[in-house]
C-alpha cells in the first residue's frame, strides 16, 4: 500500500481555539512602551488604533482563545489546508529525508494572511468600526484584508509600498476588485508621506513608511481603525491554526518533525506553524529544531540588534523590544516584498533571545532557484517569501542525502507566486540581482534607534 501524499482533514477539524504561547514561556517578553512616557502601554493607549477585543488578545494570558463561530464560518472557505508530502522534490534531491509542506496558498487571496485578516475585520465590525486602514508590501496582506473587509461590509484603504505597487500591478487590481482603495507609499495624501517625498521624490518605500501613513490616517478619523498583518501578538495568535492543523495531520501519519522551517518578515507564518510545535517541545513530547529564514537584504534576526524601536518610520507606534535594523532602514527592493520589514515580531524576538528558535539568512537568487526547483517537481509555484524557507529545506534535505539521516522536515508554504511571475521571468533570464548589504548601512540606520 502506498502512503498518502496529501494529508487532508475534515472540515469539522478546523481548530476551535487559537494557541497563545505567552503563558508557556519561561519569562514574559518585555512590554511595549508608550513613546512619550516610556511607561508600558495601557489598553486605552491603543484604543484609537485597534478594537478592544484585539487589544485584549494582544495582552492575553489565556493559553487558548476561542475562534468565533462567524470566523470559523469564513475559514471553512479554505480550511483545513492540506499538508503535502513533497515526494517528487525528495526524489529529485535523492534524499532519505521526508519533507512535508503546509500549503496556505489555497486561501482566497493566496496566502496565510486571511487567517488573521478575517478575525481582525470581524472584531472591528462587531465594535462598530466602519473603515480599516493598512499598509502592504507585496500586496498579500492588502488583498487578504480587502477580502476580509468585503466579508464584513467594511471600507478598506491601503498604502502599498511603491516598489511593489510598480512591480505587482495585479495585486493592486485584486485589492480593488475586493473593493479597497490603494495608494502607492510614500503618498501625497498623508503628512508623513509628503515629508518623505519632499526629501526623496523617487523613494521606493518601505513597510515602515507605509505603516506610518496608515496609522496616521486611522488616527485622523473616529470610525476608522488600523490593521496590521504581522508582528503583533494577536496576529501570531490567529496564525496558530496553521500549526494546530499540521500537528494533527502529522499525528495521523505517526510522524514527528525533526526540523520546522518558515520564512520571517514580521514572523507571523513562521510563528503560526512553529508555536504549537514549540508547545509540544516544551511539554517534552517532541524535539524539533525551529528555524526562521530571512532575506540577506533585510536580516533583522541575523544582523539586527535586539532593542526598543519604533514599528514604523515616522515614530508613531509604541516602542517595541525586537530584533531591528532601525526604523529608518529602507531595504533594497528584493522581490520578496513581504519580507522587507526593518523589525521582527517582539514575541518571536524574545523567543529567539531565549534560544528557543534558530535563524538564518539567504540570498535572493538562492531562493528563486529553490522556487523553480519546487515548481518543476511539486508543481506549485511558491511566492518569493516561502521560497526562502524552501531554500533552507532543500539544503537540509541535501545534508541528509550526504549523511543518510532520515529527518522529517516540515516547511511553511505560506503563499503561491502567481502574481510574482515577472520576478521569476527575471530570474530565468539571469537578470535577478543579489544585493550586498554593507555593514555601514545597518550601522547608520541603527544610529537612529530611540535609545531606551
Ligand atoms: C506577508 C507574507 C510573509 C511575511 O510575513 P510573516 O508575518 O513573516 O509571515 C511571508 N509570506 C507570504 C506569502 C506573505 O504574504
Amino acid at each position: 500500500m502506498s502512503e498518502p501524499t496529501r494529508i487532508l482533514l475534515d472540515e469539522s477539524r478546523i481548530p476551535r481555539n487559537w494557541y497563545n504561547i505567552l503563558p508557556d514561556l519561561p519569562a514574559p517578553p518585555p512590554p511595549p512602551l508608550h513613546p512619550a512616557t516610556l511607561e508600558p502601554v495601557a489598553p486605552d493607549d491603543l484604543a484609537a488604533l485597534f478594537p478592544m477585543e484585539l487589544i485584549a488578545q494582544e495582552m492575553s494570558e489565556d493559553r487558548f482563545v476561542p475562534v468565533p463561530e462567524s470566523v470559523l464560518d469564513v475559514y471553512r472557505l479554505w480550511r483545513p489546508t492540506p499538508l503535502i508530502r513533497a515526494r517528487r522534490l525528495e526524489k529529485s534531491l535523492g534524499t532519505p529525508a521526508r519533507i512535508y509542506y503546509k500549503y496556505e496558498g489555497g486561501s482566497p487571496s493566496g496566502s496565510h494572511k486571511p487567517n488573521t485578516a478575517v478575525p481582525q475585520a470581524y472584531y472591528n465590525a462587531r465594535e462598530g468600526v466602519r473603515r480599516l486602514t493598512t499598509e502592504t508590501g507585496a500586496g498579500q496582506w492588502g488583498s487578504a484584508l480587502a477580502f476580509a473587509c468585503a466579508q464584513y461590509g467594511l471600507a478598506c484603504e491601503i498604502w502599498m509600498v511603491r516598489a511593489s505597487y510598480d512591480q505587482k500591478p495585479y495585486r493592486r487590481s485584486l485589492m480593488k476588485v475586493y473593493g479597497a482603495t490603494v495608494h502607492a507609499s510614500p503618498s501625497a495624501v498623508t503628512t508623513s508621506g509628503c515629508r518623505i517625498l519632499t526629501d526623496d521624490p523617487g523613494c521606493s518605500g518601505s513597510l515602515g513608511i507605509a505603516i506610518s501613513e496608515a496609522v496616521e490616517a486611522a488616527g485622523a478619523a473616529d470610525d476608522t481603525r488600523y490593521a496590521l498583518g504581522s508582528v503583533l501578538n494577536h496576529v501570531l495568535l490567529h496564525q496558530t491554526v496553521i500549526g494546530e492543523e499540521a500537528l494533527e495531520q502529522l499525528a495521523l501519519l505517526g510522524e514527528t518533525p525533526d526540523v520546522v522551517v518558515g520564512c520571517t518578515g514580521g514572523g507571523s507564518n513562521f510563528a503560526g506553524l512553529a508555536f504549537p510545535f514549540l508547545r509540544e517541545r516544551l511539554a517534552g513530547r517532541m524535539d524539533p529544531v525551529l528555524r526562521a529564514v530571512e532575506p540577506a537584504a533585510c536580516p533583522s534576526f541575523t544582523r539586527g540588534t535586539y532593542a526598543y524601536d519604533f514599528g514604523d518610520t515616522a515614530g508613531f507606534t509604541p516602542l517595541m523590544k525586537m530584533h531591528t535594523l532601525g526604523h529608518r532602514f529602507v531595504p533594497d527592493p528584493i522581490h520578496a516584498g513581504g519580507l522587507r520589514y526593518h523589525g521582527m515580531s517582539p514575541l518571536l524576538s524574545h523567543i529567539h533571545e531565549l534560544g528557543m528558535i534558530e535563524a538564518e539568512a539567504v540570498s535572493q537568487s538562492a531562493c528563486f532557484e529553490a522556487g523553480v526547483r519546487f515548481a518543476r517537481t511539486e508543481g506549485i509555484l511558491p511566492a518569493p517569501e516561502p521560497s526562502h524557507a524552501l531554500a533552507v529545506t532543500i539544503a537540509e534535505a541535501q545534508r541528509c542525502a550526504e549523511s543518510g539521516e532520515e529527518k522529517v522536515i516540515v516547511t511553511a508554504l505560506c503563499g503561491h507566486g502567481h502574481f510574482d511571475l515577472p520576478a521569476y521571468e527575471r530570474h530565468l533570464a539571469g537578470r535577478l540581482e543579489d544585493f550586498a548589504l554593507p555593514q555601514e548601512r545597518i550601522d547608520s540606520a541603527l544610529a537612529d534607534l530611540p535609545g531606551v
